[in-house]
């Protein structure tokens, strides 16, 4: 028998097409897992030190746009339930709080973050006056509901990512909300630079949806509803800006992604 890091994660089986030396694709579940996952540790240099070789500038210095995405992803959390009642939301992966933090000026009354790193759950802590359980969520026995539960790019770390998602089923109230985002294959990236992908693909994710193979197994494990959006917009990935049919290609590109979520990142939100 193979090793279990050579399964599928979700359907345990190995009916599977090579994506790379180390990427499958499960013919079955639809979805792509990596063979060679490592779990890396994320403390400070990962928010001071990395980020700013990413994207110019520290996780801490990118608060502006961290925290108006995170109003935007509550805008959609709110279209499923109603944050002017006492909730209560749990962010898995909290980083330094600042969904939280949003959270909290939208009125949600009981938060909690749960982060591996001890910097991030500092700052946290002293900066927003948040709870934050600083550990692991695969190795936390946390026995509490809450109406809302966001991870925010986590899942796809998790080696056991099926576990996850049903402790994350079993922790939410009825009619609770879990949002979440995590990179995606359906999106330009994969199907029309497919070489880069596979070199940048980071060897710390074990999974890769697509919102066709998220929402059948969010629906599987019990979720009523699961809708599907694109997190990035990147038409720039099919079609050079310098093409004169760049501006009648973005048009339509908006609408089909629109319409599909085609994106190399996706946000899902499901309803219990
Ligand atoms: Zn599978």
């Amino acid at each position: 028998m193979k090793p279990e890091s050579q399964m599928c994660p979700f359907c345990g089986k190995n009916e599977e097409k090579k994506i790379s030396s180390t990427l499958r694709f499960c013919k079955k579940c639809k979805i792509i897992f990596n063979t060679n996952h490592k779990s890396l540790s994320y403390d400070r240099d990962y928010f001071i030190k990395e980020y700013k070789e990413q994207y110019g500038k520290t996780y801490i210095e990118d608060y502006g746009n961290i925290y108006n995405l995170s109003l935007l992803r509550l805008e959609r959390i709110s279209q499923f339930i109603d944050l002017s009642y006492r909730l209560s939301l749990l962010d898995i992966g909290s980083a330094t709080g600042f969904f939280l933090k949003a959270a909290k000026d939208k009125g949600v009354e009981t938060l909690l973050g749960i982060e591996i790193s001890s910097f991030a759950a500092n700052y946290c802590r002293d900066n927003f006056n948040i709870n934050v359980i600083e550990a692991s969520f695969e190795d936390l026995d946390l026995h509490k509901r809450f109406d809302i539960i966001t991870s925010w790019f986590f899942i796809e770390h998790c080696a056991d990512p099926l576990n996850v998602l049903k402790r994350i089923y079993s922790m939410l109230n009825q009619g609770g909300v879990f949002a979440f985002s995590v990179p995606s294959f359906f999106g330009p990236m994969f199907y029309f630079d497919r070489v880069k992908w596979i070199v940048t693909h980071p060897s710390d994710h074990r999974i890769d949806l697509s919102p066709r193979s998220a929402k059948r197994i969010l629906k599987s494990i019990g979720f009523r509803k699961v809708e599907v959006i694109k997190s990035g917009y990147h038409p720039e990935r099919v079609l050079s800006k310098s093409s004169i049919f760049y501006k009648p290609f973005e048009l339509f590109y908006k609408k089909f992604t629109d319409k599909t979520a085609f994106s190399d990142t996706i946000e899902i939100y499901a309803v219990k």
